[in-house]
């Protein structure tokens, strides 16, 4: 028998916390009801089971219960801030050269209906400049959109300033927070932002369900048309076994990832040091400021492919997992200058809950010999 492959591939997406999912079974069985069917006892259980997941929501963000609306996941609610927002072609939007593509498929769609686009390039350590964010800003910008966090390279943004940048201006400011949400610290009531997106599987919730928080007093006018659920910002039956999942997910983050921070912070720049012994290795992104289980490393004159495929023992991503599959070199490592050749290199080791001392001990060990042996193919080629 073969043991199954250590997983470090946490960005990509998290196992399902047990104590997440036994929260959740009732609601597919005994209380499978209709939250919008509010004329009997079925549909009521159902509705008072999601306003209580939107009240836990609310309360983790510090923001109101009615300034959360459940998507289908971050893909879905991105797309509906983004199209939900911007209505008259004459306007101008700002984004960044390193968001994820449910944010930049989007703008470039709009882009190509007539929006002025500025795609805001970060420095070579993927952060955002608030000062380069404010002359940007022109008097027909309507929206800025920015990630809180990278998923690639684990840039945790200035998101404070660059919001306050944004509502100085009276422009409004969306962050795909999918990243960040339950990793680090985010908290609205300090974080002038008017749109966030998020998704449950990153923080060990199930898949397909997230949210959209949109603040008081901004209009979201949906892509979607339908039957008016979620006041119309996501028509469509409300997922309750996700709406379960993702408060009781938020619940455990709130008093588990601290924590867990500390102690992922610690395991990373132990392997970060180890790893940089590797002759002609280097780590892409910064030391601080960074997500807690985040490396992003490349080692010269070693493909990512090939290399992933060597580390039999571990599930390991190169870039995103959105675009692995397309040869094509990650835009968020070339956006921080690296040569195609070191971003075709690079690898992204995502480490969580379950990531212990001893496998990344085992992951060193394993990449030295496949990163000398695959050196050793390509000189004799
Ligand atoms: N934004 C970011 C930053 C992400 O990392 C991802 C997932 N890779 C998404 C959006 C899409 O999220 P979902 O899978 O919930 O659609």
């Amino acid at each position: 028998m073969t043991a199954r492959p250590i997983y470090l591939d946490h960005h990509s997406t998290t196992p399902c916390d047990p104590r997440v999912l036994e929260r959740m079974l009732p609601f597919f069985t005994e209380s499978f009801g209709n939250p919008a069917s509010i004329s009997h006892e079925h549909g009521r259980k159902a509705a008072t089971a999601v306003e209580e997941g939107r009240a836990t929501v609310a309360d983790f963000l510090q923001v109101r219960p009615n300034e959360v609306f459940f998507t289908a996941g971050a893909t879905e609610a991105n797309n509906i801030a983004i199209f939900g927002v911007l209505s008259d072609p004459s306007e101008h939007v700002i984004t960044s050269e390193i968001e994820h593509k449910s944010i930049l498929a989007p703008i470039a769609r709009l882009e190509a209906e007539g929006y002025e686009v500025t795609r805001l390039r970060p420095d070579s350590e993927g952060f955002i400049s608030p000062a380069e964010l404010a002359s940007a800003i022109r008097p027909t910008t309507r929206l800025v959109s920015i990630m809180a966090a990278n998923g690639e390279i684990g840039t945790v943004q200035p998101l404070a300033e660059l919001a306050a940048v944004c509502r100085e201006r009276n422009v409004l400011f969306h962050t795909d927070a999918t990243q960040a949400v339950g990793k680090v610290p985010l908290d609205l009531s300090e974080i002038e932002c008017d749109l966030l997106s998020m998704s449950a599987h990153k923080l060990y919730g199930p898949k397909g369900i997230g949210a959209l928080v949109v603040r008081r007093g901004v209009r979201v006018s949906s892509p979607l048309v339908g039957g008016g659920q979620e006041k119309n910002v996501r028509p469509g039956t409300v997922n309750v076994p996700g709406v379960i999942g993702l408060a009781a997910a938020l619940e455990l983050r709130a008093s588990e990832m601290n924590e867990e921070a500390r102690r992922l912070v610690e395991l990373r720049d132990a392997l970060w040091d180890r790893l940089v012994s590797i002759e002609g290795a280097s780590v892409h992104g910064p030391r601080g400021l960074r997500l807690p289980g985040n490396l992003n490393v490349s080692f010269e004159r070693v493909e990512a492919e090939p290399l992933m495929h060597s580390l039999r023992r571990f599930s390991i991503s190169s870039g995103s997992a959105c675009s692995s599959g397309d040869r094509e070199p990650s835009h968020v490592l070339r956006a921080i200058g690296l040569s195609e050749e070191r971003a075709m290199g690079s690898i992204r080791i995502g480490l969580g809950r379950s990531t212990t001392a001893d496998e990344l001990e085992m992951l060193v060990e394993d990449l030295k010999i496949s990163v000398t042996r695959l050196r050793e193919i390509s000189a004799v080629r």
